[in-house]
């Protein structure tokens, strides 16, 4: 089976079905917080991923809208969407047009790597955090005022080919299930807290202590910051 038909199978498998309608819900309403931070490492492992490509081909920047395939010359099909539509039926009531582009950058990406492009094989894990994201379940993302918006925070719409700079973020499976597992110790670190629970709680990554710092806003009152005692370890902060 080539790269593209197997990529065809990943995009029929996403359960496109849990996104519908999302649009109508607040962000808490669809997911955790631990599962909107590991939703964020995936999406700047991909950001960096670009700027890796962009290194390579010596761009400055580009934007989330683009695939690699536009940056190599290669132009959407006019019946593109049709064409993604027709093939996967389900992803027709679906508004989150972010990552439904996403997906057909992917595939066409697939397609080049088939045909033996020399960018695509060099890299051909470029879309891989972005679908592992829809995958779990985290494409609740659009773009508004020049940002790529979600539950998770919000990314620069640009990607500057600087990014490709920064160490790799470990997307796979167990690292992510600890980075969320790192924001619910926190959670319910800070919630024994706010009850007058004074016993402390170690870092899962280090093991050192964890401690809770309080700040007050002038505009949002009171939020805190959940922080490990050893240097640039975790820290996190919660309203
Ligand atoms: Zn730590």
């Amino acid at each position: 089976m080539g790269v593209y038909e197997r990529a065809c199978e990943r995009v029929g498998r996403i359960d496109v079905g849990s996104y519908v309608g999302n649009e109508e819900k607040r962000y808490e309403e669809i997911r955790s917080k631990g599962e909107y931070e590991a939703d964020s490492v995936l999406i700047a492992e991909y950001y960096r991923r670009v700027g890796v490509f962009l290194q390579s081909i010596s761009e400055e920047a580009t934007s989330v809208y683009m695939g690699m395939d536009m940056l190599i010359g290669y132009k959407v099909a006019e019946d593109g969407w049709d064409d993604f539509h027709e093939r996967f039926p389900r992803f027709k009531p679906l508004n989150n047009w972010m990552m439904k582009l996403l997906c057909m950058h992917y595939l066409r990406w697939c397609s080049l790597i088939d045909a033996g492009e020399e960018k695509a094989l060099q890299f051909p894990d470029v879309y891989e955090p972005m679908i592992v994201l829809f995958e779990r379940g985290g494409g609740g993302i659009s773009t508004h005022h020049g940002e790529l918006v979600g539950g998770f925070g919000a990314f620069s719409r640009t990607i500057h080919s600087n990014r490709g700079d920064k160490a790799p973020y470990d997307i796979g499976e167990e690292a992510l299930r600890r980075t969320i597992k790192e924001i619910e110790v926190a959670e319910a670190y800070l919630s024994e807290y706010k009850l007058g629970n004074i016993e402390e709680k170690a870092c899962l990554r280090c093991g050192n202590r964890l401690e809770i710092q309080e700040y007050l806003s002038e505009y949002s009152g009171k939020w805190y910051k959940v922080k490990c005692k050893s240097e640039n370890c975790f820290s996190r902060n919660f309203s």
